[in-house]
């Protein structure tokens, strides 16, 4: 058994608590990947002193330097892509091919940021007065706190750590404790990359001890979040009263629409990678089916066939569809509100865990389905986190504009349609931080902006070059009077008014 530690200041050290936590496989519970420290504010505490000690050098050292490590931190991925990929199938549960691609995506980060650091664009306009010139730059904010989710273990923490070390923060990062493992391989590349101690630091442990010490620390001056948007709020109240900088990425309730001129073969595809992918554990899955009812029928029975196909089993079988979800909680949370949604609507496939044969180890739970779900229904409102769809009907595209905006988040949606007018139409319409047309609602690219309105978030975006910036750094305004003398703004270029 391994016995996995913390790295602070350069160092793997273990926590001062002295006490561990197992990881296991959610496709085989008797397969545990190794023990983790169960670390405390002690643990954080030692972490911020790290991170503060190395500010200095890390902020002064040229960004294209920096950007630079980040590249190597890229190589390294790329190099080690299939071994981390099956790593996290075996720590989080999800198919080889997504594994691939979330380390993919880890690598695409590595080149979007390492190239940031020969931009970090400030800007400059004329001043107003003669002989005088007036610019911005980005400045570092100081030690940056990142706790992070388990359904995307390499890709979230690469969004977030680049950036924040490309504009010259120092990092400490705190990951799921159910994907511990994907966060070690990612800060072995840092070390391998040579970035100095304390530059990188990496907590494991509890949200609740471990994330909470971080957003109370007083030194940590940004928090970078994703998660539930419960715990989403609880940060944002406690940052908020310590004036921090909180960048918060939260829960979804996506919808497909689905009009009666759209190519149903092609909406088909797309809303069985969409609910069902990653066990519809995305923020961004497809989790609402908002049907035409001129295609209703013919849909809905096309796709249960095709959700009968489906292979639910271990990731690790290149020919699985559906992994695990991620633990027996949430087996138990999907399994409530597959109970709920039998009240709701009519279950259409599926509706119970897998707990027998080749799944009697495992977090297994067959994909569901759900037709003649109100907009009122809970499985239509809340956030499942699961492979369970709701289908829902409309008569027109209006009804189906106003049911997709009908809920409190406000993460991705998506429409089919072949109508031009009902694209766009709906562009401007839908609510959300992403819209895909003739595409279902998952499947972000690494260098567009990424996040979501209403209880999704706090209006803060991952992702792209400059929203993520605005997260990680301070504007610094700069004024040079070459003239010689005293110059009052605002007052001596109006003397003769
Ligand atoms: P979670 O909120 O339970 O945990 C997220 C992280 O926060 C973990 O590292 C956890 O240990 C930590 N944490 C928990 N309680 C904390 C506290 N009181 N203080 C500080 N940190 C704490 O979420 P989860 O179950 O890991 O992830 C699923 C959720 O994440 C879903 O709601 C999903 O929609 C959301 N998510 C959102 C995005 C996005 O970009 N919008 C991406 C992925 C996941």
């Amino acid at each position: 058994m391994t016995t996995f530690r913390n790295y602070i200041a350069g160092k793997w050290v273990a926590s001062k608590t002295g006490k561990t936590f197992p990881n296991r496989n959610p496709a085989d519970q008797s397969d545990v990947i190794g023990e983790f420290p169960a670390s405390d504010p002690r643990d954080v505490d030692a972490a911020v002193v790290a991170a503060k000690k190395a500010f200095d050098g890390w902020r002064r050292t040229p960004a294209p330097k920096r950007g630079e490590l980040i590249f190597k931190v890229g190589e390294i991925l790329s190099r080690r892509k299939e071994e981390i990929a099956r790593a996290m199938t075996r720590e989080m549960g999800k198919v080889l091919k997504e594994t691939r691609g979330d380390v993919q995506e880890g690598i695409d980060t590595a080149v979007v940021h390492g190239g940031e650091g020969r931009r970090l664009h400030g800007f400059s306009a004329p001043s107003e007065l003669p002989n005088k010139a007036g610019w911005t730059v980005r400045a570092p904010i100081g030690v940056a706190g990142l706790i992070t989710p388990w359904n995307f273990p390499l890709a979230i923490p690469t969004w977030k750590s680049f950036p924040a070390l490309v504009a010259g923060n120092t990092v400490i990062l705190k990951p799921a404790s159910d994907t511990p493992h994907c966060s070690h391989l990612l800060v072995e590349a840092f070390e391998e990359a040579g970035f100095p101690a304390g530059v990188v630091n990496l907590i494991h442990g509890s949200g609740s001890t471990v994330g909470n010490a971080l957003v109370e620390h007083p030194e940590v001056r940004v928090i970078s979040f994703t998660g539930s948007t419960a715990v989403g709020r609880d940060i944002s109240a406690k940052a908020g009263k310590a004036l921090k900088r909180v960048s918060l990425e939260l829960g979804g309730k996506n919808a497909m629409i689905v009009m009666d001129d759209a190519d149903l073969e092609l909406a088909l595809e797309g809303v069985l990678w969409g609910a069902f992918g990653t066990t519809g554990q995305r923020c961004t899955a497809t989790s609402r089916l908002i049907l035409h009812q001129s295609v209703r029928e013919e849909f809905v029975r096309r796709l249960i066939g095709r959700v009968a196909t489906l292979k639910v089993g271990s990731g690790l079988d290149e020919t699985t569809d559906v992994g695990p979800l991620i633990n027996k909680a949430r087996v138990e949370a999907v399994d409530e509100y597959v109970r709920i949604g039998t009240k709701e609507g009519e279950l259409l496939c599926g509706g119970a865990p897998l707990r027998s044969g080749a799944h009697r180890k495992g977090c297994f739970y067959a994909p569901t389905v759900f037709d003649r779900v109100p907009p009122s229904a809970r499985i239509a409102r809340e956030e499942i986190f699961g492979p369970v769809l709701s289908i829902l009907t409309v008569k027109d595209l209006d009804e189906a504009l106003r049911c997709l905006n009908d809920t409190a988040y406000g993460l991705s949606s998506s429409i089919y349609t072949r109508d031009i007018n009902n694209a766009f139409y709906a562009i401007q319409e839908l609510e959300t931080g992403i819209v895909y047309v003739n595409a279902p609602t998952i499947g972000a690219e690494c260098h567009y902006p990424f996040g979501g309105t209403k209880d999704t978030g706090n209006g803060h975006r991952e992702g792209g070059t400059h929203p993520v910036y605005e997260v990680f750094t301070e504007w610094k305004t700069i004024y040079v009077d070459y003239s010689g003398r005293l110059q009052k703004a605002q007052i001596d270029n109006r003397k003769n008014e």
